[in-house]
């Protein structure tokens, strides 16, 4: 038998990283098994769904390596409502469902409202189709239903508290977890490799497999994803979307390898591993059940590390989208004639080691390509104290008289300045770092204004000279 999984998102929002997660071990899986994976596409709540959220998900899949072409679909649920349909009149003739024509005031006024379900007033009424009249499951009132789940054992449900739930509105119109069912079952899906909200409604789709015939499923309920107060990540509270990350310059390879870390890790004492270690070694009954925390200062500094095993000339490239824009990220604050691309690729080295995520290169480099620095005004004050005029004039001439332009001798020189006036190198920095780059921390200044060149560090100094007066 063919391993068939699918991942089946529904197209409502951005694609969570939650999502991401469970398709990568849906991916792997399907690797591993020699066998198939199927993406779906759950479009069936009209009112909440936008293709521009299809087109997210598919563009989203391929960054972290799930390549259109690469597997079976995408299918559209919307376009199997007939087969929907079909399976709930099945379900109807075979005896296994009936009409309900009971409004949710109806039930609570016979139950109470403390009960929670529907109490079965419709079973035996015998009631033919109708407008309004939604159709319910008449789920068994004996025995268990038993779910085999790889990532949690078997989790047993009693049959009889189990409600007689609705699989088709008063409308006609089939909800979700039928459609859900019906599509796994014609797509041949054999592992449903789904987030752990799902688990309670996985008995009730075990009652309709069976009740349609077909050998379930096997399952896998991989965990929630919650944030440092414990709370499911939530796309209203916490930063959710992998399109958040992508374009705030995590590296796909950085994400993919902490989103598989969610809950599992690979053998001996590693985090950071190849793809193809992850691939290997990935199993799904290792995957702890409890929830997994998404630690975004975790995935910084994995991402970090893996900027910095970037061979340069990848880094140079990574940076791209935030040197020039793109349509989903910001365009940078100088032109795109005023860019050098060596006067780049001179500094990107100094970068490359400094900076977690690649949308901070913007900041870092910012200073090279501007006719003017951006100044940070609280940098400014904090840099410009007393003696800052004097340490300014003093450096200007012995920059003037520099002979080699380059970073060893305007750090010798600047040291000497500073000793002059008893400050440390450090102190003596703050007031040239603030005039030339407009900020207090950045790359290292030497090489810096060694890669601005001897006329554009002297103009910026004179100019912030000008201003202390
Ligand atoms: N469309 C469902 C969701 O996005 C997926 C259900 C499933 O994987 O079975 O939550």
């Amino acid at each position: 038998m063919t391993v068939r999984v699918r991942f089946a998102p529904s197209p409502t929002g951005m694609f969570h990283v939650g999502g991401a997660r469970s398709a990568l071990q849906n991916w792997i899986f399907a690797k591993q098994q020699g066998g198939v994976f199927v993406l779906r596409i759950e479009d069936t709540d009209a009112a909440r769904n936008r293709p521009e959220w299809t087109e997210g998900i598919l563009s989203a899949l391929d960054w972290i390596g799930i390549a259109r072409g690469s597997y079976e679909g995408p299918y559209f649920q919307s376009s199997y409502a007939g087969e929907h349909r079909a399976a709930a009149q099945r379900l109807y003739e075979g005896g296994r469902a009936y009409y309900c024509d009971c409004t949710r005031e109806d039930v609570q006024a016979r139950t109470g409202p403390q009960q929670r379900g529907y109490d079965g007033f419709c079973r035996d009424r015998g009631l033919e189709p109708g407008e309004g009249r939604a159709l319910r499951f008449r789920t068994p009132d004996e025995g268990e239903t038993v779910v085999v789940d790889l990532v949690r054992g078997e989790p047993t449900f009693e049959n009889k508290l189990i409600e007689d739930f609705v699989i088709a509105r008063g409308d006609g119109s089939p909800v979700f977890l039928l459609a859900n069912v019906v599509d796994d079952m014609s797509m041949g899906i054999t592992h449903v490799i789904r987030a752990e909200e799902h688990l309670p409604n996985t008995p009730k789709q075990q009652l309709l497999w069976d009740a349609l015939g077909v050998k379930p499923p096997i399952w896998a309920h991989v965990p929630v994803v919650v944030n440092e107060k414990r709370q499911k990540l939530s796309k209203r509270r916490d930063k959710v979307a992998l399109e958040a990350y992508r374009d705030e310059g995590y590296l796909a390879d950085a994400m993919r390898n902490y989103l598989m870390l969610l809950g599992w890790a690979p053998s001996g004492d590693r985090e950071i591993v190849p793809w193809s270690v992850i691939e290997e070694e990935f199993r799904l009954d290792e995957v702890n059940p409890s929830p997994a925390f998404f630690d975004e200062k975790k995935l910084r500094a994995f991402n970090g590390d893996y900027i910095r095993a970037l061979p340069v000339e990848d880094f140079v490239e990574a940076c791209r989208p935030w040197l020039t824009g793109t349509e989903t990220i910001a365009p940078p604050p100088w032109q795109p004639d005023e860019f050098d691309p060596a006067a780049f690729a001179a500094v990107a080295p100094l970068a490359q080691t400094r900076i977690a995520v690649l949308s901070e290169i913007v900041p870092n480099v910012d200073f090279l390509f501007l006719a003017d620095p951006l100044i940070d005004e609280a940098a400014w004050t904090k840099a410009m104290k007393e003696g800052a005029a004097d340490l300014l004039d003093a450096a200007i001439v012995a920059f003037e008289a520099l002979e080699s332009w380059d970073a060893e001798s305007l750090k010798a020189t600047l040291e000497a300045v500073g000793a002059e006036r008893g400050l440390k190198l450090g102190k003596a920095q703050a007031p040239v770092r603030v005039a030339v780059t407009g900020r207090t921390v950045g790359l290292p200044l030497f090489e810096s204004l060694e890669v601005l060149g001897r006329d554009r560090t002297l103009t910026r100094l004179r100019a912030a000279r000008v201003r202390l007066v």
